[in-house]
């Protein structure tokens, strides 16, 4: 089990991010550039062990490996058994700083749903834009409008690290169960709680230097509501909210009517069912920031590019971008 009291302390943590600051990182936020660059490449179908997975993989590990930070990258494949017989399957882990002996990790799933075809166009792909490739591009677009301030941070050799994942086999090839479903976290979960950290002087696991697991999903939809998931993370959870209102306040939001339009307390829908969970079960605290209710497009064809709402992934991207900043401290 996770004992978060022993590696627990409260990481680079800057409430004080500047009006100067918070418009800069909104500034680094390029919406063309996670469109075109970053989205439009993963809106193929990619389901695992395809050559679509294939070529969605080589994106995201191309993109990371051009930045100046210097990401590590890992990729954790493996073989699985599912209802459309052995599948293989592979994650993608970059991690900023391996010898840091703490991590915040940013996840998203990039493989798309296997959906029957659509009888009246049968050469209909699913695309899964919203799940989960904006997401995925999202991620993407962050590592790269915060190159610069995750190289100096890297540098200064500080205890908490960023790691990103990009999970496979989130989707269920049929109904969803237990088994179906999950399978690069539930892979990567038991790798990670039976792999010790290299970092030194701690003999902790991988699994128990996960400080707090933010999982993004089913984003790119217009006016979404991101509900709080879980008491012990709350106050992550507030720290979004205080972003999206102070991004909102200097009018750095567009197609933004209210400042707390996406971050809210006061709707809770249930439990979710998604990558986080196999983390969860081992005692990781995690930040679930998904669209509840689920988008009406979800698990449709029609979740496509042109139900996405640009200005509407732009504004998460800046948020998540406070949000890092003011976690990992720059
Ligand atoms: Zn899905």
């Amino acid at each position: 089990q996770h004992n978060s009291s022993i590696l627990w302390s409260e990481p680079g943590l800057n409430l004080k991010v500047s009006p100067a600051q918070i418009r800069r990182l909104a500034s680094q936020v390029d919406g063309t550039r996670l469109w075109e660059s970053y989205l439009r490449p993963i809106l193929i179908e990619r389901l695992p062990g395809t050559k679509g997975s294939l070529a969605v993989q080589q994106h995201i590990t191309s993109t990371l490996t051009s930045l100046s930070a210097g990401w590590s990258i890992d990729l954790d494949s493996f073989q699985s058994p599912t209802p459309r017989g052995q599948v293989t399957f592979t994650n993608i882990i970059a991690t900023l700083d391996p010898a840091a002996r703490r991590r915040l990790l940013l996840a998203c799933h990039y493989d798309s749903k296997a959906l029957p075809p659509d009888p009246l166009a049968p050469e209909r792909v699913f695309v899964g834009a919203s799940d989960s490739a904006v997401p995925c591009a999202m991620i993407l677009e962050l590592a790269t409008s915060l190159d610069a301030q995750l190289r100096s941070f890297k540098q200064q050799k500080l205890p908490v690290t960023l790691q990103l994942v990009f999970f496979d086999g989130e989707e269920s090839f049929e109904e969803w169960t237990t088994t179906d479903s999950l399978y690069g976290s539930r892979h990567l979960a038991e790798l990670m709680a039976n792999t010790p950290l290299a970092a030194a002087s701690t003999h902790a696991t991988m699994i128990q230097a996960v400080d707090l697991f933010v999982l993004l999903d089913l984003l790119g939809g217009p006016d979404p509501l991101i509900a709080n998931h879980f008491d012990n993370t709350a106050r992550w959870f507030d720290r979004l909210i205080a972003a999206e209102k102070r991004l909102h306040r200097q009018g750095l939001l567009s197609s933004h009517p209210s400042e707390q339009a996406y971050f809210r307390k006061d709707v809770y829908l249930g439990p979710v069912q998604d990558d986080h969970i196999p983390f969860l079960h081992k005692g990781v605290p995690v930040v679930h920031i998904i669209a509840t209710p689920f988008p009406q497009f979800w698990h449709k064809m029609d979740d496509t590019e042109e139900n996405m709402h640009r200005p509407t992934v732009e504004n998460l991207t800046k948020i998540v971008a406070v949000f890092l900043a003011e976690y990992l401290g720059f």
